[in-house]
């Protein structure tokens, strides 16, 4: 059974001059573990998407599911990634990482030693005690990430989580982002308006169109290396073919579009 199906999400804002249809028709589902990318052009939805699987959002038509249950309110499934990292600089490190789990009630014993174990193996024990002012912009999104995951969400969403850095820490970070995500293994939606990001990253990429959105394209990404990372895929002589062939289908519907 699919962790993530989005069964032709429609999502229509009323304005004061008329309706928005953001969505038109959106489909797709995930399988445990994948990562997805999805571009588009700007305005077509994407955030409005990644708040309607959360839950935060609901649907003017159409429905999400996690696990085969409707989603009908804020989902505990789910973890969000944004680009604010939204540490809170009155509380160290290790506290922030626990944040998710005091506000969900859940953090017994088992769910700190998670944590701590999170922080151990992503290289931010040492600053368990530090403030988040101490540490790299790039130790601060690891930081952010570890505190999504330390409430073991199904799902992981990201929304340009990486746009605020500059270009050196923001490969770094997507470096660091991927190993982890691959790690523990986490089901993992990604939007991103940086296409080499988004083939980098995913094992699939879903390409939108303009607006009312539909899924115009869901492309595989393959490399045939081993020992995957984003990095890496930079350099790797599948990546021009892709890169060309987002950047044609970007184009077209920009053309083609509102
Ligand atoms: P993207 O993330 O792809 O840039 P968004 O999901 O933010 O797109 O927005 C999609 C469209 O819906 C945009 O035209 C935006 O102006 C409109 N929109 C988003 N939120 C609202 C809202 N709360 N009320 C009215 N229109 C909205």
């Amino acid at each position: 059974m699919a962790i993530l199906s989005v069964e032709g999400v429609r999502q229509a804002y009323q304005t004061p001059t008329g309706e928005t249809v953001a969505l038109g028709n959106v489909t797709f589902s995930m399988e445990k573990g994948d990562f997805f990318s999805v571009v588009g052009p700007s305005g077509c939805g994407k955030s409005t998407l990644l708040s309607i699987i959360a839950g935060t959002l609901t649907p003017t038509g159409g429905q999400v599911r996690i696990n085969g249950q409707r989603v009908e309110g804020p989902s505990p499934h789910i973890g969000y990634m944004l680009q604010q990292d939204n540490l809170l600089e009155w509380r160290t490190v290790r506290q922030n990482v626990l944040l998710g789990l005091e506000l969900r009630h859940t953090l017994t014993p088992e769910m700190r030693d998670r944590a701590d174990g999170l922080l151990e193996t992503y290289g931010l024990a040492a600053f368990a005690n530090s403030r988040p002012s101490q540490l790299s912009g790039g130790m601060r999104q690891r930081a952010a990430l570890i505190r999504t995951l330390a409430v073991n969400p199904d799902i992981l969403l990201l929304d340009e989580a990486f746009s605020a850095l500059d270009y050196q820490t923001r490969l770094e970070v997507t470096e660091d982002v991927y190993r982890i995500i691959r790690r523990e293994r986490v089901t993992a939606l990604m939007v991103t308006h940086d296409i080499p990001e988004s083939i980098c990253m995913g094992d699939k990429v879903l390409i939108l169109s303009a607006r009312p959105a539909v899924v115009q394209e869901q492309l595989p990404i393959t490399f045939a290396i081993e020992d995957r990372s984003p990095l890496r895929c930079r350099s790797c002589p599948e990546f021009a073919g892709y890169f060309n062939h987002i950047w044609k289908e970007l184009g077209m519907h920009e053309t083609h579009g509102e």
